[in-house]
């Protein structure tokens, strides 16, 4: 085939392609405050939550982050984000459940804090929420599922909310909007590199 044939064949088929990517983007012409879940074993889960945070930050919106399990208060995130305008910031966790070793203090915290991140899901000025790490309060039964979701449900028709965390149950998949599974292909930590600042935390 000649330079010439294999252009216009490529011209033909990016036409083509346009004409469908075109058509669906038509298609897609609605707004609404989605629902969405970052699950699976890889790495990327909260770091990726926090960047949607910089997007929304950047367009001027208001966020919230609640963080279910992590004790620490010492992430760069939490560093950088409590010093940005429009960020509300809420530790609510006491470390996982093989630290603290305690089921009925687990589920308390687990309520309590569920009981200030159903407060910002009712607050119409929140225009993006994290729920870090979500997940694990409800796998190890401290929250009950149906109560999330119909708190999720009941939130303002425009607020974002992304969940975070592993296994995520099918129950909530099914009420997001978009899923996405991070795989673990290798994890440096699995040869013996401890957690790197300004990488894991
Ligand atoms: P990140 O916060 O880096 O986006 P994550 O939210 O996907 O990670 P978590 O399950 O919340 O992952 O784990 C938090 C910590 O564990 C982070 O320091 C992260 O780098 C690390 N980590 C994530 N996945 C793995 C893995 N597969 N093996 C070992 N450590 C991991
Ligand atoms: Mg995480």
């Amino acid at each position: 085939m000649s330079g010439a044939d294999r252009g216009q064949r490529h011209q033909d088929r990016m036409a083509r392609k346009k004409a469908l990517v075109d058509e669906s983007i038509k298609r897609a012409d609605r707004d609404q405050g989605l629902l969405l879940v970052l699950t699976g074993n890889g790495k990327g889960k909260s770091s990726s939550a926090f960047g949607m945070l910089a997007r929304a930050l950047g367009h001027g919106m208001k966020v919230a982050v609640a963080q279910f399990i992590k004790g620490r208060s010492d992430t760069g995130e939490e560093a950088f984000f409590r010093q940005q305008p429009g960020v509300t910031w809420h530790v609510l966790g006491e470390g996982f459940t093989w630290e603290t070793q305690n089921l009925a203090r687990d589920t308390e915290t687990a309520q309590r804090g569920w009981a200030v991140a159903k407060r910002v899901l009712m607050d119409e000025s929140i225009d993006l929420l994290v729920l870090d790490e979500l997940t694990y309060p409800i796998k190890y039964g401290w929250l009950e599922i149906d109560a999330v979701l119909a708190d999720l449900k009941a939130r303002p028709a425009m607020q974002h909310v992304v969940i975070t965390g592993r296994a995520a149950p099918e129950a909530l998949i099914e009420a997001a909007d978009t899923v996405t599974e991070l795989g673990d292909l290798k994890h440096a930590f699995r040869a013996g590199v401890r957690a790197q600042q300004g990488v894991d935390l």
